[in-house]
Order: C-alpha cells, then structure tokens, then sequence
C-alpha cells in the first residue's frame, strides 16, 4: 500500500503501518504499542485536523503551548501529555491541564505535582524519565538512583506510576540505539521484581521506533513522521 507523504492522513497512515511492520517483525502484537503523537511546535489549527483523523491524545514539551492549544480546541478537549522538562514552578497548571505526565526525573517535581493535584482534587498518571544515553544534554533520572525513586513515589497518593520513559542516544549506531533502549526494558523488569509493577514503556520517536518497538516499547513518541519537519533545531528540544 502507498500513503500520500504530502498529507497528514496519508503520513499518519504510513506510520501506522510502519508500527505495524515492526511489531510484526519483533512478533508482538499491533495492539501492545500505543502511538502517541507528539504536536509540539505545530499549531492548533493542526492539531485539530489530527483529531478529525481520530487522534485525542498529544505530546507536548513545553506548558505554555499546552495552555495555548487548550484554549484554542476548548471545545474538543483533547488530552494533553507532558513529554518535556517541567519546572516546578509549572505544577499548578500542570494538575490543571495535563491528563499525564512522561518527564517525572526529580523528587521536587513530585512534590510540587502531589500538591498541586491535592489542591485540584484529582490524581494524574506518571512516568518516570530515566537517562539511558551517555550525552549529557538530555534530560532523566540516572539509572541508579531508579529502585530509591520508585520508593518515594509511593508517598504521594496522586501521582500514579505507570512506567518508565527515555529517550535514546541519538545516533547512527543501531546497536547504541537499542542498547538504550534494552536498558530501559532491564531496568522494569528489576523494578518489577522489586515489587513495582510498571506496565508502560515509553520510548521510540521518529527516528527510532522500529529499534524501540523490538526491544519492547508499548507506546513510541512520533512527531515529525506524522506532522512533518519542525522549525527549530533538536537540540532546542
Ligand atoms: C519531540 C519529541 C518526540 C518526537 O520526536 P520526533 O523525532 O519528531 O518524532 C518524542 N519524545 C520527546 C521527549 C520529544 O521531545
């Protein structure tokens, strides 16, 4: 089957099928990958043609785009998923706004977030970011300091732990690539036996996501390959 490159149906459809292929590929199921589209730095009139096409959940990296869009599409409420650092100080509007949270890296997040939602009256569903690449740009709890973490999550009542979160080293190496990722599927599985279950493994973008779907994503991250080329540079993100 062909997909016409030049819409957004025609992209999200080849990704579609590109998960699809991979899972096949890994002998997975289609159904144990979720896509996340990730809309930042597109606009909201774009975001809205996304969800004619049946999409309702966004990545977005930065909180004054999430409160610029809700606004916009108020009235189709799509739900809103926090991929970027996030500062304290964005907590209130966080607990407001965002239906999860992928970037939790830090005890001070969780605690500005706990208070926050308190105060909101609700409970969010969490990952936490951990760094699996050796660059030091990019953010996430270090490896180790994991098994501690999950420990002290379980003192706040509304931040739900679901999984974990990463981003791979971005390189041409297939196999750095996917060691990053493996690392992330190792570090649930001693978390598991350390008595957290966590289902959810976010990791897999663009770029990446055949490898991350082999090595055991269950949700990839796709911005470009559905939306088209962003206007800044990566290492703005
Ligand atoms: C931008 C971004 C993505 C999507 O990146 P693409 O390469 O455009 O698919 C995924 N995850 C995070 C954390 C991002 O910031």
């Amino acid at each position: 089957m062909t997909f016409d490159p030049a819409t957004l149906a025609g992209r999200l459809a080849a990704v579609r099928a590109g998960i699809d292929a991979a899972c096949l590929q890994a002998a997975r199921e289609p159904t144990e990958v979720t896509l996340l589209p990730v809309s930042k730095t597109f606009d909201a009139a774009t975001v809205r043609e996304a969800i004619t096409l049946g999409l309702r959940r966004f990545g977005e990296n930065k909180v004054q785009e999430i409160q610029a869009k809700a606004l916009e599409l108020a009235d189709e409420a799509p739900s809103w998923v926090v991929i970027g650092h996030l500062q304290t100080n964005k907590a209130k509007v966080v607990a407001k706004l965002a239906s999860e949270v992928q970037s939790l890296d830090r005890l001070d997040l969780a605690v500005a977030l706990d208070k926050a939602l308190q105060a909101e009256g609700r409970g969010l569903d969490v990952l936490v970011q951990v760094k699996t690449s050796r660059e030091d740009t990019k953010f996430g709890l270090d490896p180790t300091a994991l098994p501690g973490f999950l420990r002290q999550l379980t003192a706040f009542s509304s931040l739900r732990v679901r999984g974990l979160m990463t981003l791979a080293e971005a390189s041409d190496d297939e196999r750095v690539v996917r060691g990053c990722f493996r690392h992330l599927y190792q570090l649930r599985d001693t978390a598991l036996q350390a008595g957290f279950p966590l289902p959810r493994l976010s990791m897999g973008m663009s770029g990446d996501y055949v490898h991350a779907i082999a090595e055991g994503s269950t949700e990839v991250r796709i911005g470009s390959a559905i939306f088209g080329a962003r206007n800044y540079k990566p290492s703005q993100v």
